[in-house]
């Protein structure tokens, strides 16, 4: 009887092979011996080279027809394969076990969702260090963060992961009953178990030890969806993170018009990302006095954002400080004036307006607004207006 487990499966620490050529379509080829794992279950397929007769040649697709390998190879000039001849296979290594660790991860993840909310896994998509599970309910990003750290101290207890092959009939009798997940009603039943507490049906790549994924790092939750890194990449990507926000800290507790630029930039580039927009705002006016000047005795912040609507001036208006007076011109060119000054009223400042314009508007004492279409320099008369208070 011939074996034809593949390599993937019952070696996937091999890094290379010699095998043999046993069908050619042009440049794709597929071998006796099945070293590259071939695109499918939401894992990318391998990368890596083959020699023949002396040149080395990139595999660059790895997928299957009617449960056959094709490898599909590139070369600048044509080269006539021949059936039977050898080839030496060697894996991307680096690309393969980046794989291996994140594909490993998502099963750990998947049994702990299961388990502690019972969150079922309905698709995963895995890349190099990355991995992506869309979930089947809403988890809050608190749940989320449970769930990684009963993933991560798994990491550190350092079980194995076996990989189990038995044929249709012993699946029945022996394991079905104890699958989480799909079953599989294929002739060969390919399973993988994490420890004693998990097993599944997969025909993926994983690490044999749990303590090589070497961390599960967080990226967002978003409808259903989770993201995720491992390893260095996760470790990276957390330093990068820590960095940011830090940098964030520092430059909120001082004036910086850089980070007013970028806030403002922003507002003018999300046109339709009301919610987006919204946040932004908020945090403009959490910081404004930052970015204030001084017109009388009043702190007062004059900004154009052409384009801002009333919608999301108001819903962000009660994150405005304190003893601050601010006019912005957004869309459609109209004044938003805001005051939380008791001594500046906002519909005063557009009296004073009306009273030099032929221009309409009014509003209350925290907040007004007005027609500016005819009005050349809007911001300048306010600052006009305030100076004359
Ligand atoms: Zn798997």
């Amino acid at each position: 009887m011939i074996d034809d487990t593949p390599v993937f499966w019952s070696a996937p620490y091999q890094k290379e092979i010699l095998a043999k050529i046993v069908e050619v379509n042009e440049n794709e080829l597929r071998f006796n011996q099945a070293l590259f794992y071939p695109s499918g279950g939401g894992q990318p397929h391998d990368l890596g080279t083959m020699r023949y007769q002396g040149c080395t040649l990139p595999i660059i697709e790895v997928y299957t027809v009617d449960r056959e390998i094709w490898h599909k190879t590139d070369s600048k000039e044509k080269i006539d394969f021949q059936v039977d001849e050898d080839v030496q296979l060697e894996l991307n290594w680096n690309h393969r076990y980046n794989l291996m660790k994140s594909h490993t991860a998502q099963h750990l993840l998947s049994y702990f969702l299961q388990e502690m909310y019972e969150c079922e896994t309905i698709k995963a998509n895995f890349d190099e260090g990355k991995i992506e599970i869309e979930i089947s309910k809403a988890l809050n990003l608190s749940d989320v963060v449970r769930v990684l750290e009963e993933s991560n101290n798994r990491l550190e207890e350092d079980a194995d992961v076996k990989s189990i092959i038995v044929n249709q009939k012993t699946f029945q009798e022996e394991y079905k009953s104890k699958i989480r997940g799909k079953t599989s009603d294929e002739k060969r039943v390919r399973m993988i178990q994490l420890g004693d507490f998990d097993l599944v049906c997969c025909g993926g790549v994983h690490v044999k030890k749990l303590s090589e994924v070497r961390g599960i790092f967080l990226e967002t939750v978003k409808n259903r969806v989770i993201k995720l890194y491992t390893g260095e990449k996760g470790i990276n990507y957390t330093n990068r993170q820590r960095a940011n926000l830090h940098a964030l800290e520092e430059i909120t507790e001082k004036k910086d018009s850089k980070l007013f630029e970028l806030v403002k930039n922003k507002l003018k580039e999300n046109e339709n990302l009301e919610e987006g927009n919204i946040l932004l705002l908020r945090f403009l006016f959490q910081k404004i006095h930052h970015w204030s000047e001084k017109i009388q005795n009043y702190s007062v912040t004059l900004l154009d954002i052409p384009t801002l609507d009333r919608i999301t001036v108001q819903a962000a208006l009660k994150e405005v400080e304190e003893e601050i007076f601010i006019a912005i011109t957004g869309k459609n060119a109209i004044l938003y004036l805001i005051s939380t000054n008791e001594r500046i009223k906002a519909n005063e400042v557009i009296d004073k307006i009306k009273e030099k314009t032929r221009a309409k508007g009014g509003g209350n004492k925290g907040f007004a607004q007005m027609s500016v279409k005819d009005i050349e320099e809007p911001l300048q008369l306010v600052r006009e207006v305030l100076s004359s208070l």
